[in-house]
């Protein structure tokens, strides 16, 4: 009986000291109090000191563009990126080939440039790697390149290293991560290398018919903006760049074969016309799934096509806009410590969660054309929020694009009374803390404000 009571003891003292190590509780800490705050906050003052330094409106010269499109289609035997119940398996052949997109745009002195790709993210990893080779040859930086995903789940995998990639885009593969890493490169080095006079616009429609909020369904607000901007190049040429707050989830982990999904149609629907060329990135998909009737790829079909159709039945009243100011900026977030979430109020402790989640920090970006404010969030961004950020972007006279997958990814930020929940979004893949819903909203109308003042 001692015996028996011994082992009862020892293996409660264990289980003890096991939880004691591996589990800390969820941290509430206000983000404006902490020290990751303070020094973002920083990184927002150097922005603001560059921006300080910007030509003179009296110095603006001429507004050119340049577009490029290479195929990133992997071979055989490389897995497809987007559902973990693929197990990483090889893919089945190509249903849609799969593109890296730039469209470079110069107006005076000032360069920036914005990179769609057909795949669920981009990765980190690979946005460092592409920089690395298009840096030295064009001289370009980090924040003149925004960097987009249509967020497509069944594009390229095997990109990165590490459990949760692994569960998502398969083993990782170097030849696969080279391939990519040289197409993506060529894509923005072309599209710089190709800038010729042009004009450009921005417009908006409103296409709620198209997508849901999939989080809180009828008791959320959706985002239901269209969002796309015309390039009139002289030779008559056209470049359309199209984003929507709806996640690339027609096709199910099911479906083996390379494919765009939706936004796949809407280009192809677009570039119709020979002339013109087209690419997509994902707005603030988080929390917003699509709508539209049939299934895998007749729903991929049917959305696509009504929103291209939407799209070009206002293409022809695009107002050219006063392309002065042109600009970027980006800053290196710091991050809360990381929260895997074992309950409600309990997370795995720091040092056991940096084996699923590695960040520590993260990037965030805005790009300005004249009126128009582009950010790229390093996440599935709440569509939510991005609806509020439109309205206060609006209010100050400016239209908005919120995107995602900017080249950093930290899951999902969703609203922060939403943090709760008991969902994929809110508690699998929100992967740092109750206050990120708000941190990243404060940064993101920070550096509004900054952008703004410029011009
Ligand atoms: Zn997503």
């Amino acid at each position: 009986m001692k015996l028996l009571l011994k082992i009862l003891l020892s293996f409660i003292l264990i289980l003890f000291i096991i939880i004691i190590i591996s589990i800390r509780s969820v941290d509430y800490t206000p983000y404006f109090l902490t020290s990751y705050y303070k020094t973002t906050i920083d990184s927002l003052k150097e922005c603001e000191d560059r921006l300080a330094v910007l030509p003179k409106r009296a110095e603006k010269g001429g507004f050119q563009a340049g577009f490029s499109k290479i195929s990133i289609t992997p071979g055989w035997g490389v897995p497809l990126a987007g559902y973990a119940d693929r197990n990483g398996l090889p893919n089945h052949g190509v249903h849609d080939s799969l593109f890296a997109s730039t469209l470079a745009i110069k107006s005076g002195s000032q360069e920036v440039l914005l990179v769609g790709i057909d795949a669920l993210i981009v990765p980190r990893k690979l946005a460092e790697a592409v920089m690395a080779v298009v840096g030295p040859k064009t001289g370009l930086k980090r924040h003149q390149i925004l960097f987009g995903a249509t967020h497509t789940h069944s594009g390229p995998g095997a990109w990165q290293k590490g459990w949760l990639a692994q569960k998502f885009a398969g083993n990782y593969d170097d030849t696969t991560f080279q391939f990519l890493t040289r197409q993506i490169s060529q894509s923005i080095i072309e599209a710089y290398e190709n800038l010729s006079s042009a004009k450009i616009g921005f417009f908006s429609i409103n296409l709620p018919e198209y997508t849901q909020n999939r989080l809180v369904k009828a008791k959320g607000t959706i985002d239901p903006e269209f969002s796309f901007g015309l390039v009139q190049f002289a030779a008559l040429n056209q470049v359309v760049w199209g984003s929507y707050s709806a996640h690339a989830t027609t096709l199910s982990g099911e479906n083996m074969r390379y494919a765009g999904d939706y936004p796949g149609y809407w280009v192809r629907r677009i570039e119709m016309q020979p002339t013109r060329k087209a690419f997509f990135m994902a707005g603030g998909v988080g929390s917003h799934s699509p709508k539209g009737i049939g299934q895998n790829f007749e729903r991929s079909r049917y959305i696509g096509e009504a929103t291209a159709d939407s799209v070009l039945k206002y293409v022809d009243a695009v107002q050219f806009d006063d392309l002065w100011p042109v600009f970027s900026i980006g800053i290196k977030v710091n991050l809360p410590e990381p929260h895997i979430r074992i309950s409600n109020h309990w997370r795995l402790a720091p040092w056991l969660a940096r084996k699923i989640v590695f960040e520590n920090d993260t990037w965030l970006q805005l790009v300005r054309i004249g009126k128009t404010l582009i950010i790229g969030a390093p996440a599935d961004f709440s569509g939510e929020i991005a609806a509020q950020l439109k309205d206060y972007a609006h209010r100050l006279g400016y239209r908005l694009v919120v995107t995602s997958f900017n080249g950093s990814y930290i899951g999902y930020i969703v609203p922060s009374k939403y943090y709760h929940l008991n969902e994929y979004e809110s508690r699998l893949m929100s992967f740092f803390g109750p206050t990120i819903g708000d941190y990243f909203p404060d940064l993101m109308r920070r550096m509004i404000d900054l952008a703004i003042l410029y011009g």
